[in-house]
């Protein structure tokens, strides 16, 4: 049975929703992270045995499968209501019918990665940094995955990551100081590889900074085990990117979770994507990032959704992402608020999206606005040689009340 906490569902308490759907199972499987995985809802069968299914979603179930994988860990299953399909958490793992829908913009892989790749499997875009995809395979599968034509192992692209050429390849760059290890997800990898990976990296002497983009604690919390926090511990300085979208994720056991990785001095982030029906709402994400600093973990993006194939029901307006950074900025703590940023398509990198702060500027001063929409001016000095391009005009719009 599902708990009262989920029908509340305004996700602003740290609540723990298990056993849930499983009711029968016993606390030491339900612990066990491999349990999780083993008895993951894969199937059309196991999603009506829980959840009344509509038919926007049944015929996604069908008609998706060949485009990403439907896996949910019971853990995460648990947060999917029985009966409303348009759930924020149902409607980021539960396929739908316009999956199979092709909007004019969307893109078979639309941060322009596939370009990118010296080595199979490694992307180097920017020029100190690089982007290791280790697996394509994650503890569940996120409807709008930028990576979904290779991860899961059933879209239109095989990852065939070649590890020794692409470490030979970072050897050889020594301009390279910061690695990110992504996929898929490195933490569904066992304690053993994952240490082997993390060494090999760590003995590359120019490679300074390591990162785990992970969405593990969330959606598989029983991973993060005192072994191997100390684990990713020897391989300081390790930061991690976790992915919450909803306050409703984080859950207790997520909590606790996180905070063990915070305890093992992983400093930790979070990038949430803004998605039409789960989070493209100010109050949403208020709670979110109050909680999220709760956990320790500091909101550090929300991206404006990739322009992947068959998720235009789930993108907003760029307008929406910047009307939550202005409800944000100012008006709560500095540290709970994102940069919002659109991963310019076709491979042009992240470029951050803010509110016009800036009504004019030029070489004697510039011109502000402030949260509350108060007009200052500061001025230009000893910036003579300073070019600024292009110069913005004193619109009238900007002057808020
Ligand atoms: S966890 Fe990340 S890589 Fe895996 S499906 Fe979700 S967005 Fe894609």
């Amino acid at each position: 049975m599902i708990t009262a906490a989920l029908e509340k569902g305004d996700g602003k308490e740290f609540v723990s929703h298990a056993p849930g759907y499983w009711s029968n199972t016993a606390p030491e499987l339900w612990n066990d992270w491999k349990w999780q995985l083993k008895n993951r809802v894969t199937t059309l069968a196991q999603l009506e045995k829980h959840v009344e299914l509509s038919e926007v979603e049944r015929s996604g179930v069908l008609l998706s499968g060949d485009k990403l994988a439907l896996a949910v860990t019971p853990h995460f299953f648990n947060l999917v209501p029985r009966d409303n399909p348009e759930d924020p958490i149902r409607r980021q793992v539960i396929p739908r019918i316009e999956e199979t829908w092709t909007s004019p913009y969307d893109m078979a892989d639309p941060c322009g990665e596939d370009s990118h790749m010296p080595v199979p499997g490694l992307v180097h875009r920017y020029p100190d940094r690089v982007l290791f995809l280790v697996t394509d395979r994650c503890a569940s599968y996120c409807r709008y995955c930028t990576r979904s034509r290779v991860v899961s192992g059933v879209g239109e692209q095989e990852l065939h990551t070649n590890f020794e050429e692409a470490f030979r390849y970072l050897e050889a760059h020594t301009e390279v100081r910061d690695v990110l290890l992504s996929g898929g997800d490195a933490l569904i990898f066992s304690d053993d590889r994952l240490d082997k990976l993390l060494s090999r990296s760590r003995a590359i002497k120019h490679i300074e900074f390591l990162r785990i983009g992970t969405r593990v604690p969330i959606f598989l919390p029983q991973r993060i085990t005192p072994q191997l926090c100390a684990l990713l511990a020897k391989y300081h300085p390790l930061w991690m990117s976790v992915h919450v979208n909803h306050p409703r994720e984080l859950t207790i056991e997520v909590k606790n979770a996180l905070e063990r990785l915070a305890n093992a001095g992983i400093p930790l982030g979070n990038q949430s994507v803004l998605l039409s029906g789960v989070n493209d709402d100010l109050e949403t994400m208020k709670t979110l990032v109050h909680k999220l600093l709760m956990c320790r973990v500091r909101p550090y993006y929300i991206y404006q959704c990739d322009l992947i194939n068959g998720s235009s029901h789930l993108r907003t307006s760029v307008a929406k992402g910047i009307e939550v950074i202005e409800g944000l900025r100012g008006h709560t703590t500095g540290y709970a608020v994102p940069q919002f940023v659109i991963d310019a398509p076709g491979g042009g990198g992240k470029v951050p999206i803010n509110p016009g702060y800036i009504l004019y500027h030029d070489n004697e001063k510039i011109v502000i606005r402030n949260y509350e929409g108060k007009i200052f001016e500061y001025p230009e000095t000893g910036n003579a040689n300073v070019q600024f391009a292009p110069q913005r005009e004193y619109h009238d719009e900007y002057l808020y009340s």
